[in-house]
This record gives structure tokens, C-alpha cells and sequence, in this order.
């Protein structure tokens, strides 16, 4: 986190220090441009880099807020002060209508709507009379503060890095934060996030307006740093050019779009002498090496150039302020013995296959239950239908006497059950605190702007504390601020439970939660489990390993090709003759 601070205080100084140096104007209004697209890219690092969403329409909203303001301020006589709202709002709202109507559609559907609304936008742009068709829209007035007018030089220049520096604190800070997690989730597929609480298209929409928001502030200052706009500099073109300059420069960082348009302008600038010079004939060489360039990036560098100098960068553990937070509240908790979950009749069909068919169990509170049963039948499947995940063919599940049959597991998680994963989904590059934090995502409300203006801080102790708490209960507590990516497997399944438990569950679902791990990694388990369970929390497990199911279950199900073979205590399960020929039938 300190790391962060340095940037910002390095980003001002240079400011500072480049516009009270005698640097020519050349460099002036190169570095204006620079700034302009640096600002674009912010956007698309947010969206692309931590959300994983592309998009080819980054230069049709700066299109937006760059033909807003010049419209209302030559033809309406607006205050551009005025219209910088007013473009920002016009393309949220755009940006809200588009983000509803692709983001929740998987695969290619988001850049391909992109690329269609930004090929319709240019053209909208370049043949609408109002808009001055390809002409586009002169005399566009300059900026001006109090009669003071801010020209395009010095103060200009302040003024657009100043902005890019507000939005690249902002988005560290959000980064940084509950909302933050939550965007960054997003990568890895909506599944955990979901069962984490976490409403993944609210976000996702959310990420995408933030962008957009961020490319508009850039096309209003590009209107009135050029006075003059046209369709040219907002085409589907010039928004693959954003997209390159924050590959290049690193769109898992906010920085890699500083860099990604710094290097991207200056070397475009030198190319375009120099390659002309050397070839003996004028053209537009340059994009020629930039093809070559993006694909190199890909393959041998797809983090960007930044990533290179965030290894060289000393890495402080982010410091523990969070020991005198104020603890979350707790949901009220069943009475050891009472029904906390019971599975009514569930089936589920995929197609001819009956992969769970009529099955029937209760979890009370305190309880371990087993769910065991040859591969393939049905344990997981089953877990998914208690947590939402699939949809039931048919039967019901309560949960504390309420019906959460077919309830999103988003919905699910916030009655109180929590489960971890068959094969383990976190968030590698985030640290194990943080991915546990996610876990709490439910247990705080705090949104995007408190998080951008540090407002949510008492809060994100608490969630951080409640992070570490539920660590140290599984005795993690060595690992806070270790890359999850970096974990064994054994630490990953204790995170996958910190994290569940940091839901201040009722029931928990753990599915093989004792899969790779080695002979000390599940006695550590075993009493992680034992101890959950004095603690009165109640489970469902899933596992293929018998000794640690016998050991720590109070009941056993057994399932074999979908249906329920036996139930009973492990006593009565390990002398049956049924369970031992479905076993030894299909495993030995
Ligand atoms: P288990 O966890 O007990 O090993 P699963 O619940 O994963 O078993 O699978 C039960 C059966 O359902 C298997 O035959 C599996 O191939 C099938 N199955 C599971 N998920 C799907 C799916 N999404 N589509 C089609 N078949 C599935
Ligand atoms: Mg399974």
C-alpha cells in the first residue's frame, strides 16, 4: 500500500517539476496528448486488466464527452464546467443501457457490442448534420477559470495530469477497498463471487460505467484543448489503440496506463521520422511495428512493461491497522440439535442423465454430515443445488424453516451458508487477506465514491479483522499477506474455509476439502473441523478420503449413481454390506 502512495507522490512531483522547468512547448503539448490518453486508458485498465472485460468501444465515450461539450458550449452557450457533467452523465447513462444489455451474456458478446456501438457511434458522429457530419464541430471555446482563460500550454498541462493523478489515486484506493475485491473477482468467472454474496453484474456494469466515465472527462478536455472536434479521433480505430497502449504498458496496474501512453506516443512520434527516413517513402509505417509490438507484448511480456518495474519495487506488507476495529455483528444462531438444512426430493436432470435423483437428508446445528459416494455420484451436484449454483428439476430445500429452493446463491450465501470448492477458485494475484476478506463481502455496505474518498476505512478494518480472525482460527495466521497464488495446496483449502467462514455462517459446505492435501495437512484439517464443530457450526462435507469422513462425521448419506444408498452413523455405514459393495465395485 505504501508502494501506491510513492507512485501518486511521484506522479505530482514530476508534474510539478515538468511544468516549472523550462520544457519546451513541443514537449508540452506532447505530453498534453499523452495525458489525454493516459486518462482513456485509466478506464480501460479498470475495465480489461482487473475485470477482465474487453472493449473496443473506449474512444466512442471519449467521442461522448468530447461532442457533449463542444455541442452545448457553441451552440447552447454552456459553461464548459457545466457540460463536463453533463457529458459524464450522458455517457454513464449510455454506458448503463449497453453494460445491461451485453454484460450478462458470457463470452465475446461484450467486445463485439463495443466494437459494434463504437463503428456506429463514428459513424452517427460523421453523418448527423447537428454534429457538422465528417467536419465535425469548430470554434469550440477554451477553457477559462474566473476570466482567466487556461489556454493550451503550462496550465493545461496541469490540469489534464492533475485529473489523470485524481483518477489513478481514486482507482488505487477503490482497488483497495470492499468494492475493489469484489471488481477484482470478477476475473475468474462469477461463480465464487456469487457464492460470496457478491452481485457480479451490478459490478461488472459498474466497472464499465467507471471506464467509460474516465474516457469522457478525457474527450471533454480533448475538445477544448483542440477547440475543434471530429469523428476521426473517437473511431473503432483509435479505441484498439487504447486497448495497445494499456497491454503494452500493463493493464493489471493502474500505472501501466501512465506508461502505456507515455511510451506509446513517444515512440509512435519517433517512428513516424524515423522509419520513413529509413524506408525512402512516406507512410504509416508506425502501425506496422505496433502490430509486431502488440503481438511480441503478448506473447513474451502479457503483463506489460509496468510489471517489469513492479518486480524491481520493494514490497511492504500492507501495515496492520485493523486491531482495534469495531467487530462485525453476528447473526443470530440456531440452538445446538435444531434442523438447519434439510434436503427434500432433490433431483437433478442434465438432459437423459438422472445425475441426482430422490434425495433426502437433514443437517441439525453442531452436526458434521457426510456426504460420500463413488465418483460421479452426485455429491457435488447436490452441493451445487443446495447453493444455487444449478437449478433443481425438482424438489426443495429449506434452510433455518425458510425455502431458499432455486434462490440465486448470492441470495443463499446471505442466509448463512458458506462453501468452499471442489477445485479451489481464488483470486492468485491477491493476497490471502484479501481474498479471505471477500469472504465478508455481505457484512459491509460501503460503495464505490466512500471508497475513492477514504470514507469506508472503519469499516474495512473491521472486514480486514474479521479477515484475519477467521485465518487465525484455521491457523493461517502466518499467512496474511502471502500472494494466495504462492500457497500450497493445503494453505489454499484452509483459505477457501477462512474465507467461508468470514460469512459468519450457519451451515458449511465443504467439498473435498481434504483433496492433494498431505497426512499433516489433514490432521491440521481435522482439527480445524472438530473445532468449527465445538464451535457450533454445522457441516456438510463432502470427501473421498473414509477415515477422516468416519472420524469426524456425526451421520454419513451415501450416494451411488445419484441416489441415496444408506444413511447413518459412520458405525452403521462402515458395516454395511451395500455401502462396502459399492465401494469395493467401482474402486477396487
Ligand atoms: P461427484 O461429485 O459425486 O463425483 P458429480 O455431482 O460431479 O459427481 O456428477 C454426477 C453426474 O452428473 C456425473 O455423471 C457427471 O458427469 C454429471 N454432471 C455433473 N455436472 C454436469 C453438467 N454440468 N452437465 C452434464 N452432466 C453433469
Ligand atoms: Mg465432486
Amino acid at each position: 500500500m505504501r508502494q501506491q502512495t510513492w507512485g501518486i507522490w511521484a506522479l505530482g512531483g514530476t508534474i510539478a517539476l515538468l511544468a516549472l522547468l523550462p520544457v519546451p512547448e513541443f514537449w508540452i503539448t506532447q505530453l498534453n496528448y499523452i495525458g489525454l490518453s493516459a486518462m482513456a486508458v485509466l478506464g480501460l485498465v479498470l475495465l480489461t486488466g482487473i475485470g477482465g472485460l474487453t472493449s473496443f468501444g473506449q474512444a466512442a465515450f471519449v467521442g461522448i464527452g468530447a461532442y457533449t461539450t463542444a455541442w452545448l458550449t457553441v451552440h447552447a452557450g454552456l459553461s464548459p464546467w457545466l457540460t463536463l457533467f453533463i457529458g459524464v452523465g450522458l455517457t454513464a447513462v449510455s454506458a448503463v443501457i449497453l453494460g445491461w444489455l451485453t454484460l450478462r451474456m458470457s463470452g465475446h458478446y461484450l467486445p463485439l457490442a463495443t466494437l459494434a456501438w463504437g463503428l456506429s457511434l463514428y459513424y452517427t458522429m460523421g453523418n448527423l448534420d447537428a454534429l457538422g457530419k465528417y467536419d465535425g464541430l469548430l470554434g469550440v471555446p477554451g477553457l477559462s477559470l474566473l476570466g482567466w482563460q487556461l489556454g493550451q500550454g503550462r496550465v493545461f498541462f496541469v490540469l489534464t495530469w492533475g485529473m489523470v493523478l485524481l483518477s489513478a489515486a481514486g482507482l488505487l484506493r477503490l482497488l483497495d477497498s470492499r468494492v475493489g475485491r469484489a471488481m477484482r473477482a470478477l476475473k475468474n468467472g462469477s461463480q465464487m463471487a456469487e457464492s460470496m454474496g457478491i452481485d457480479t453484474l451490478r459490478f461488472k456494469i459498474g466497472i464499465f460505467v467507471l471506464s467509460a466515465m474516465l474516457a469522457s472527462v478525457s474527450g471533454w478536455l480533448y475538445a477544448h484543448f483542440q477547440r475543434a472536434v471530429n469523428p476521426s479521433p473517437f473511431s473503432v480505430h483509435v479505441g484498439i489503440e487504447y486497448l495497445f497502449m494499456a497491454v503494452l504498458g500493463g493493464a493489471g496496474h493502474v500505472w501501466g496506463a501512465v506508461v502505456g501512453a507515455t511510451v506509446t506516443k513517444l515512440l509512435a512520434d519517433q517512428l513516424q521520422v524515423l522509419l520513413p527516413r529509413l524506408l525512402g517513402s512516406s507512410g504509416s509505417f508506425e502501425i506496422i511495428v505496433f502490430g509486431v509490438l502488440l503481438v511480441l507484448t503478448l506473447k513474451y511480456a502479457p503483463e506489460g512493461i509496468w510489471a517489469f518495474v513492479d518486480r524491481l519495487l520493494p514490497k511492504t506488507p500492507r501495515p496492520v491497522d485493523w486491531q482495534h476495529a469495531a467487530a462485525l455483528a453476528q447473526r443470530p444462531k440456531p440452538g445446538v440439535g435444531e434442523v438447519v438444512l434439510q434436503a427434500r426430493d432433490l433431483r437433478k436432470t442434465f438432459g437423459g442423465l438422472v445425475a441426482v435423483n430422490a434425495i433426502n437428508f437433514e443437517v441439525r446445528a453442531g452436526q458434521i454430515v457426510g456426504l460420500i459416494g463413488p465418483n460421479g455420484a452426485g455429491k457435488s451436484t447436490t452441493f451445487n443445488l443446495i447453493t444455487g449454483v444449478l437449478p433443481l428439476s425438482s424438489g426443495q430445500v429449506s434452510f433455518c424453516g425458510e425455502d431458499i429452493t432455486n434462490l440465486p446463491s448470492r441470495e443463499i450465501a446471505k442466509c448463512g451458508i458458506s462453501r468452499t470448492f471442489q477445485h479451489v477458485k481464488m483470486i492468485a494475484d491477491m493476497t490471502v487477506l484479501e481474498n479471505v476478506a471477500l469472504g465478508a463481502h455481505l457484512r459491509g455496505q460501503r460503495g464505490t465514491a466512500s471508497a475513492m474518498l477514504r470514507l469506508d476505512r472503519h469499516e474495512e478494518q473491521s472486514l480486514l479483522r474479521e479477515a484475519e480472525l477467521q485465518l487465525r482460527r484455521v491457523g493461517m495466521g502466518d499467512y496474511l499477506h502471502e500472494l494466495a497464488g504462492n500457497l500450497a495446496m493445503g494453505p489454499q483449502r484452509l483459505l477457501e474455509i477462512a474465507r467461508a467462514l468470514c460469512g459468519d455462517p450457519v451451515l458449511l459446505l465443504l467439498d473435498e476439502p481434504a483433496a492433494g492435501l498431505r497426512h499433516k495437512e489433514k490432521q491440521a484439517l481435522i482439527g480445524v473441523l472438530r473445532q468449527l464443530k465445538a464451535q457450533g457450526l454445522s457441516i456438510l462435507l463432502v470427501e473421498h478420503d473414509m477415515d477422516l469422513v468416519m472420524d469426524i462425521s456425526d451421520r454419513i448419506v451415501v450416494m451411488e449413481f445419484g441416489t441415496r444408498l444408506i444413511e447413518g452413523t459412520p458405525e452403521e455405514i462402515q458395516a454395511s454390506p451395500a455401502v462396502r459393495a459399492a465401494y469395493l465395485g467401482t474402486e477396487h
